[in-house]
């Protein structure tokens, strides 16, 4: 038997952007058939009668571990913000406050219409991490994360990151009906030696997984890391052999222009956080000239630690605005952005072929939106209706896999009430924790 969804307004983001009002037909994980009066004798049908479908949203930058330290350290940037809150809240974290915290972030995820994402990992207990991801029904690339050099406290030894990465990828990589994927997560250059570098890339032959790490976000990072290599960010990665498009870098603020060829050469994703980059006075990346050169960008809120949410809806909204101040009205277009939710996101991961847009064969990823709310009529262009006035609170169900993982706006696979609960406990008893050991903030 078969998901019947009967009569909504479908926007496909395929190739001919086709939008229409139809059915699809959902057989396991994938949708069988797209079009009109589909036959619905022995399917289970659901009437979506002035409802909206859309692909499921893409985030392909999170930090599912910083879900617990939402609203704190807020008036810091990159530098000072990473060593002296995020990396050691990160590394005070035990199985149970990073359970929690996961729990948190795929909770808020999911409930916004986000059925993918691209995690940056966690460097303890990363199993839960992949766990929690495929308990939830979202499809997940995750890795542990990665600091080899830099910072005496938060470094580990480069072999040992090496051997623990590898039984990761044996144990986890395309688990769960491919649901859930490893992606190597070096964090950026700063921390990262080029014997791991080099260990990153053989992997990623060895393996076919994409890397995922962050560059130029902050204008000190730029710096430094031309003082420690001789390099820019870009040119580091062009010379180590590790840009591609396999390579998903977050942020990219502070590229030249000869940089941004090397973006657009080798084919490297850009994965853009405009309210991280707000929140932490990064700048602002020139996405217009990006999108420009075809360099694929796509969306995401990066932690709830500098955003403070995670919400595609927020992301969306201000990847538009912040370009229409820096650029001019015309930079951007609402449908851009939406590409970038979408399809960009799709790219990004490598799972064009899957998801990011809704045709026969594809997985069944979807977002099922009522836009007819106070807050989001009337309107004459559906795009804008979504990227300018759509919130998460139009997201009614959200589908992952050919499973509802958000039905009526209530999470099918957690409780929202407890996973509330055990946040506040262990955010608690985390802090109780760093307050007892010597190595950690005493601001907290
Ligand atoms: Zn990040």
């Amino acid at each position: 038997m078969g998901i019947l969804l009967q009569n909504a307004l479908i926007i496909t983001q395929n190739p001919n952007n086709d939008i229409f009002t139809g059915d699809i037909l959902i057989e396991r994980n994938v949708i069988s058939q797209i079009g009109h009066n589909i036959a619905s004798s022995g399917h289970q049908i659901y009437q979506l009668d002035g409802l909206v479908i859309t692909p499921g949203f893409i985030q392909s930058h999170v930090h599912l571990c910083q879900t617990l330290f939402r609203n704190l350290s807020d008036e810091l940037e990159l530098l000072e913000w990473l060593e002296k809150y995020i990396w050691p809240l990160e590394m005070s974290h035990n199985e149970n406050s990073l359970q929690a915290s996961v729990q948190l972030g795929l909770a808020e995820l999911l409930l916004n219409g986000t059925t993918s994402i691209l995690d940056m990992g966690n460097a303890r207990y990363q199993e839960i991490i992949f766990q929690e991801m495929a308990t939830s029904g979202i499809r997940g690339l995750s890795g542990m994360v990665m600091m080899d050099t830099g910072n005496q406290e938060y470094k580990q030894g480069t072999d040992q990151l090496i051997d623990r990465t590898i039984e990761l990828i044996e144990k986890w990589h395309n688990g769960h009906n491919g649901r859930i994927q490893y992606a190597l997560a070096p964090r950026f250059v700063l921390s990262c030696s080029p014997k791991l570098w080099k260990e990153v890339k053989k992997l990623s032959e060895k393996y076919n997984l994409i890397i995922h790490s962050h560059s130029s976000e902050n204008q000190k990072e730029w710096q430094q890391v031309k003082q420690l290599t001789g390099y820019s960010n870009l040119e580091y990665f062009v010379r180590n052999n590790l840009a591609s498009s396999k390579l998903c870098l977050a942020h990219c603020i502070w590229v030249s222009e000869q940089e941004m060829q090397m973006l657009s050469e080798y084919q490297i994703n850009v994965l853009h956080c405009p309210s991280a980059n707000l929140k932490l006075a990064s700048g602002v990346a020139p996405i217009p000239e990006f999108l420009e050169k075809g360099i694929n960008v796509s969306l995401g809120s990066d932690g709830a630690a500098c955003n403070n949410n995670l919400d595609i809806f927020n992301e969306m909204r201000l990847a538009s605005f912040i370009q229409k101040l820096r650029s001019g009205v015309t930079s951007i277009s609402a449908k851009a952005v939406f590409d970038m939710a979408t399809s960009g996101g799709a790219k990004s991961l490598g799972l064009s072929d899957q998801i990011g847009s809704l045709g026969k064969g594809k997985k069944a990823d979807l977002v099922v939106m009522d836009l007819n709310k106070v807050h989001s009529i009337p309107a004459d262009d559906i795009y804008a209706q979504i990227v300018f006035s759509g919130k998460s609170s139009n997201v009614r169900h959200v589908m992952v896999d050919g499973k509802w993982v958000v039905y009526d706006q209530k999470l099918q696979n957690f409780s929202e009430k407890q996973i509330i609960e055990n946040a506040w406990n262990q955010i608690q008893i985390l802090f109780a924790r760093q307050k007892s050991s010597s190595e950690l903030p005493k601001e907290v």
